[in-house]
């Protein structure tokens, strides 16, 4: 079966990678060391060559007839005879001398023996000989010297360097490969492990998070962000649970409520006003509903990201005091007054509506939730580079532990009191959302004296 290259695992790639990169790295080694290693032999030889000649002309004298005589005939060496000679001519051609295996080698053309030394490298009787030729002067007549040695011996040796490449070359490269992939599989054998453990945890079971055995390596840097992510999503899974159990709640009461009304409406006959008012009464709790699916609707778009804004500069101050104008029936209902106070011209770029929304719901909840006849302060101020929406309260302000809280869906302090009051627990939520997708933030503080202030701050933009 063939398995294509990107589905081998990472082991087998890396140990296939590392492989050709030693081999690239072995190879270039040894033909290097090789080359080497022959330079270093020619050397060697030359200098021999250079050392035989200089004792070859130790053994050329002159006869006092005016003759020249070689003496090196006499000196037999029966080891090395076969592998290297000496010749003597006279400048006339005259052959005055030899020795050792020279009778193989062919004669020196005198005509281009030259009065320099040169080195030249021959095949004579099959064999490779390395010459080193020069003329030079006896009893003041010139005789054209050549000495000789045999390539042969370092032929061999070479071969033998060569051999012992060529075969632990394979050698090496075959065990470095094993061992490249013992190392692999041991370095990877960790993520084996990890994906194994990141498999066991399922949606029914992601409060399970893999181990971290060090989380100052790679592997446990690994861990670490796998369990972050599970850590996301349990808390984004549980929020979904408990939204959806909210939201299940908040539909099923006013639907109770309407069945209740309606069966009451069955059981006995009467009076045409009374049918009015459980009709009224059923109509209610119908445009509760209503607003509850919108808003939810409105929340799910928000998390779905399907929500166009049109961002323009707009003048934070202004759009405040239109809310607290449009609310200002609802204050009065309750006795209540809103001032408001701070500075013109403050510009935001926001989304009108969706922002006038965030800023509607939090005076909103300001009246709903301060007594009758308290006086509420909405405050517009520039804080550094930010733009400033306060709305201070005097109701029963947030205590410290809820005042993270109060931003989630459906939550309430007090449930029957937001009830009663017309809320859907979703009023903070939807602002804070508005308020976040305009590039601000929202938080809630307590008031100097009691109550609570809401702040809702966004990037100052150019009016
Ligand atoms: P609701 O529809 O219940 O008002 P919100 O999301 O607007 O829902 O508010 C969530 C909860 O925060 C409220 O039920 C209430 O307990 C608390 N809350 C909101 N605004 C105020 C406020 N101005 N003063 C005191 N508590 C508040």
């Amino acid at each position: 079966m063939k398995v294509p290259w990107s589905a081998a695992s990472i082991r087998v790639r890396m140990t296939a990678w590392y492989a050709v990169v030693l081999t690239l790295m072995l190879v270039v080694y040894a033909a290097a060391t090789f080359i080497a290693v022959r330079q270093e032999f020619q050397e060697s030889v030359d200098e021999q060559l250079h050392d035989d000649f200089e004792s070859a002309e130790g053994l050329l004298a002159p006869t006092p007839d005016g003759r020249i005589v070689w003496t090196g005939d006499r000196h037999h060496d029966p080891d090395n005879d076969e592998d290297r000679g000496s010749d003597v001519w006279s400048s006339s051609g005259d052959q005055i001398g030899r020795s050792g295996a020279s009778g193989a080698l062919p004669p020196v053309a005198l005509a281009t023996a030259g009065a320099q030394a040169h080195y030249d490298s021959i095949v004579a009787a099959g064999r490779r000989w390395r010459t080193l030729t020069g003329t030079t002067l006896v009893g003041g007549r010139s005789v054209v010297l050549r000495v000789s040695r045999s390539e042969e011996r370092l032929r061999e040796q070479l071969s033998e360097v060569l051999k012992v490449l060529a075969l632990g070359l394979p050698l090496v490269i075959v065990l470095a490969g094993l061992g490249g992939y013992v190392l692999a599989r041991r370095a990877l054998a960790p993520i084996d492990h990890l994906a194994i453990e990141a498999r066991r945890v399922t949606a029914e079971r992601l409060h399970e998070r893999v181990s971290v055995p060090n989380q100052h390596d790679e592997i446990g840097r690994l861990a670490a962000v796998i369990n972050d992510t599970f850590a996301r999503l349990e808390s984004s899974f549980d929020k979904l649970r408990r939204f959806t159990a909210d939201a299940s709640h908040e539909l099923r009461t006013p639907l109770a409520v309407i069945r209740g009304i309606g069966e009451a409406g069955l059981v006995e006959t009467r009076t045409p006003a009374e049918y009015k008012e459980a009709i009224g009464s059923m109509l209610e709790e119908i445009d509760r509903l209503t607003t509850l699916v919108d808003t939810l609707l409105r929340l799910s778009h928000g998390d779905a990201g399907s929500v166009h804004l049109s961002r323009e500069p707009l003048d934070l101050g202004q759009l405040a005091r239109d809310v607290a104008a449009s609310l200002g029936v609802l204050a009065e209902e309750r006795g209540q007054r809103i001032s408001i106070e701070g500075a013109e011209g403050l510009s935001v770029r926001a989304d009108r509506l969706v922002l006038r929304e965030a800023i509607t719901n939090v005076i909103d909840n300001a009246i709903k939730y301060s007594p009758m006849g308290a006086s509420i302060a909405v405050s517009i101020l520039a804080d550094g580079n930010q733009a400033v929406v306060e709305v201070t309260d005097q109701g029963p302000g947030v205590a410290a532990e809820h005042r993270e809280r109060i931003f989630d869906r459906f939550f309430r302090v007090d449930t029957a009191r937001s009830r009663d009051a017309g809320g859907t627990g979703l009023g903070l939520a939807i602002a804070k959302w508005a308020v976040e997708i305009n590039g601000g933030s929202i938080r809630v503080d307590a008031g100097a004296t009691s109550g609570s202030v809401f702040r809702i701050s966004l990037p100052r933009g150019q009016a």
